[in-house]
Order: C-alpha cells, then sequence, then structure tokens
C-alpha cells in the first residue's frame, strides 16, 4: 500500500513537471501573454507540493508536510494570476500574496496553540478561493470566442472541489499515518495529474487559437491604416450582400479616391502621403457606422458598404465624409496639404455580387473626377445604355 502512494505521488510530481515544461517551450513558441510562465510556475510548485505533502504525512514529519501545504497555496496563487494573465487583467501582487500569507498566519497560530485541525480546511479554503477565481474568470470571459475556455475553466473548479475532499479527512482524523492510495489522497493525486496535464494542454490550444486569429486577421487588415485590406473588405462584403439578398434590404457601395494625391506625394513627400492615408482612415472611422464595411482597396482607392442605404442616403454620406476629409486633410503635420477625395455611389437591392456593385460605384467616381473633384457622383445606370435591372435610380 505504501509503495502505491509513493509510486502516485512520483508519477503525479513527474507529470507536473512535464507540463510545466511543455508551458515553459510553449510560451518560448508563442510569446502569448504571461499565462503559460504563471502556470509552469504553479505546476512546479504543485510538483513540489505534492511531493512534500506526500513525504511529510508518509515519513519525513511535520515540517515538511507544513511545506508542502504552503506550496499548495502558493500553486494556487500562480493559477490564479495565470488566468488573470490570460485575461489580460493586471495582477496584482497584494491578491497573490494575501493568500499564502494568510495561510503562514494560520500555520503560526495553530502551531504556537498546538491546534492543527484547523490547518486542512483553512488551506483547502485559501486554494479554493484561487481556483474558483480563476476559473470563474476564464469562464465568463465574453470578448473573446475560444474554443478552450469552458473546458479549461471546469478542470480548474474540479481541482478546487477535490482538493476540498481533504478537509473532511483531515476533520476526522485520517491525517495520521500513512493515506491509503484509494482515499481522498489517491483521488487528489491522480486528479492532479489529469488537472496539470489537461490546464497545459488546453492552454496550448488556446495559444494556438489566438495565434491563429491573429495570423488570419493580419491577413485581412491594412498595416497602415487599420482598415480592412482589399481580401478582407471583399470577404466581408460579400457576407453583408448575402444577408441583404436574403433580406431584400438595400444595400450601397462608395468607392473614394484621393484627388491628385501623385501630387500630394510629390509636394510634400511620401510619408506626409502616408499620414493623409491615416487621416481618411481616422475620418471614416468617426462618420460611419460600426456595421459598414470599410476597407483599402489599394493604394489611395478605398471602400465603403453600406447596408440599409439608397442611393440618396448613400449620396448623403458620402458629402459627409469628404467634408470631413477636406477639413482634417487642411493641415497635415503643419503643413498645408488641402487634400481632398472624390468619390462614386451605387446601391442596390438585390446585387448580384460586390464586384459589380463596386464597377458601378466606379462609374460614379469616374463622373466625379470628370466634374472636377471633390465631389461625389451616382451614375445613374441607363444613362449611357449601362445596366438598367438592378442598380436603383434616383428618383
Ligand atoms: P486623381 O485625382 O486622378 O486620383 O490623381 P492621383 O494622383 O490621385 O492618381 P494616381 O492614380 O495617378 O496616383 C495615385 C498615387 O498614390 C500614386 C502613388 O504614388 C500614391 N500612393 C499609392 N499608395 C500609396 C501609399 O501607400 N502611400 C503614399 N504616400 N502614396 C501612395
Ligand atoms: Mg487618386
Ligand atoms: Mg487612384
Amino acid at each position: 500500500m505504501n509503495l502505491d502512494v509513493t509510486t502516485l505521488m512520483i508519477a503525479s510530481a513527474f507529470v507536473s513537471l512535464v507540463s510545466g515544461t511543455l508551458l515553459v517551450v510553449a510560451w518560448l513558441h508563442y510569446r502569448e501573454s504571461q499565462a503559460a510562465l504563471w502556470w509552469a510556475g504553479a505546476n512546479v510548485a504543485l510538483a513540489a507540493a505534492i511531493v512534500l505533502v506526500a513525504l511529510g504525512s508518509v515519513v519525513a514529519g511535520d515540517a515538511i508536510y507544513f511545506m508542502g501545504m504552503t506550496l499548495l497555496c502558493v500553486s494556487s496563487a500562480f493559477t490564479w494570476a495565470g488566468a488573470r494573465a490570460f485575461q489580460r487583467h493586471r495582477i496584482m501582487p497584494v491578491h497573490m500574496l494575501a493568500g499564502p500569507a494568510l495561510w503562514l498566519a494560520v500555520l503560526g497560530l495553530s502551531l504556537a496553540f498546538s491546534d492543527t485541525r484547523m490547518l486542512v480546511p483553512i488551506n483547502a479554503t485559501i486554494t479554493l478561493g484561487y481556483y474558483a477565481s480563476a476559473a470563474h474568470g476564464i469562464y465568463f470571459a465574453r470578448d473573446e470566442f475560444l474554443r478552450a475556455r469552458r473546458p479549461l475553466s471546469v478542470l480548474i473548479a474540479i481541482h478546487a472541489v477535490t482538493l476540498m475532499l481533504a478537509v473532511p479527512a483531515s476533520l476526522s482524523g485520517a491525517l495520521t499515518g500513512p493515506p491509503p492510495p484509494f482515499s481522498w489522497f489517491g483521488i487528489i493525486h491522480f486528479e492532479s495529474m489529469v488537472f496539470t496535464v489537461g490546464t497545459a494542454i488546453f492552454l496550448v490550444a488556446i495559444m494556438n487559437e489566438r495565434a491563429q486569429r491573429r495570423f488570419a486577421t493580419a491577413a485581412l487588415t491594412d498595416p497602415l491604416t487599420g482598415l480592412l485590406n482589399r481580401r478582407g473588405f471583399l470577404q466581408r462584403a460579400e457576407r453583408v450582400l448575402d444577408r441583404a439578398r436574403r433580406n431584400s434590404t438595400v444595400v450601397a457601395v462608395i468607392v473614394f479616391d484621393l484627388d491628385g494625391f501623385k501630387q500630394v506625394n510629390d509636394s510634400f513627400g511620401h510619408a506626409t502621403g502616408d499620414r493623409v492615408l491615416e487621416i481618411y482612415a481616422e475620418v471614416t472611422r468617426k462618420v460611419l457606422r460600426p456595421a459598414d464595411v470599410v476597407g483599402r482597396l489599394g493604394g489611395e482607392e478605398f471602400a465603403a458598404l453600406l447596408p440599409g442605404f439608397d442611393p440618396a442616403a448613400a449620396l448623403a454620406m458620402g458629402e459627409r465624409v469628404r467634408k470631413a476629409f477636406a477639413l482634417a486633410a487642411v493641415d497635415v503635420d503643419g503643413r498645408p496639404v488641402n487634400a481632398t477625395l472624390s468619390g462614386g455611389v451605387a446601391s442596390a437591392t438585390n446585387p448580384d455580387d460586390i464586384h459589380q456593385m463596386l464597377m458601378a460605384a466606379d462609374r460614379g467616381l469616374y463622373l466625379a473626377k470628370d466634374r472636377g473633384r471633390n465631389r461625389i457622383e451616382h451614375f445613374e445606370a441607363g444613362a449611357d445604355g449601362g445596366r438598367k435591372s438592378k442598380v436603383v435610380r434616383i428618383a
């Protein structure tokens, strides 16, 4: 029997060390938050705690046992800190120190009064507090979809509850002498292995999920303006158009092209040109609604997809962007740039696809350039025998 407990203890300590190592390696790979490092620390502390508690209660005596109990507290505080880091929340040192400090105070008092009955319950309650807070924070963080979030928090909650199993055993005096492997002690060892391996695997899965999302977002984003790039715009626009077709709602597209932008670059330099592009992005973010899809099609050409907008509304919105941009680009970093833009509008209730709409809007843009720039135009289909059926005409 004794051998079994020892085997179980060595196994669970070893597993904790291995999963701690796995977490450090994963952190080196992903460099995603400090959560993996905190949890690696938690695993190492847990491995040491398991060894010390088991050794202490079987052969080595109280001092070793109490050190192990202290490390249990520290380990749970590390797990809590990892959960905070995972959610990108601040880790207050006072919160991290409070649990172990409370434990040491209780330990000191218990030893002074030679009454150790409350030690295990207090220890289990403190660790329960850390684990419950960690599990709760991970479970209820809603801002980001992550497949492994729920299972991860459930594992932590189960771990907290399992550690509480030691409480009734300790109160009934079962802590004297070597505990049998299939008692609460064995269960804690076994569950600890599931906990350390499981949390490590789920955390690595989450780091991977986050990394993939980062790459996917980067592939669809224009780095200069932070707007969608051409691919991102077309992708998102197709989704919005699908929905519009299903609901038979009207959708408008505006294409914007900065006026005489080559001249802006030539006169004020490429860096100032870049600033003007950023100013355009700031203006559209302010003027357009969150539901609108805004992207940089390339160079100094942009597009906005406006669900629910007929040509008149789109023209009015285009005007607002045009005016706001002209105002914002009068003075760029102290230079009299006076940049302007032109725009073309198209609108449809049953749009074929985004490319058709962009082509229709482009005709409006040519018209605007033709009519002297710094204006928004709607090319009325049919005026030159073009497509009449889908593009709504202004009355
Ligand atoms: P128009 O009024 O007819 O649109 O004239 P334009 O000069 O704006 O048109 P054109 O297409 O000839 O020039 C576009 C210029 O935009 C040329 C290119 O150097 C500049 N450009 C494209 N991408 C960038 C960029 O990322 N940064 C900067 N600074 N300039 C860019
Ligand atoms: Mg231009
Ligand atoms: Mg252009």
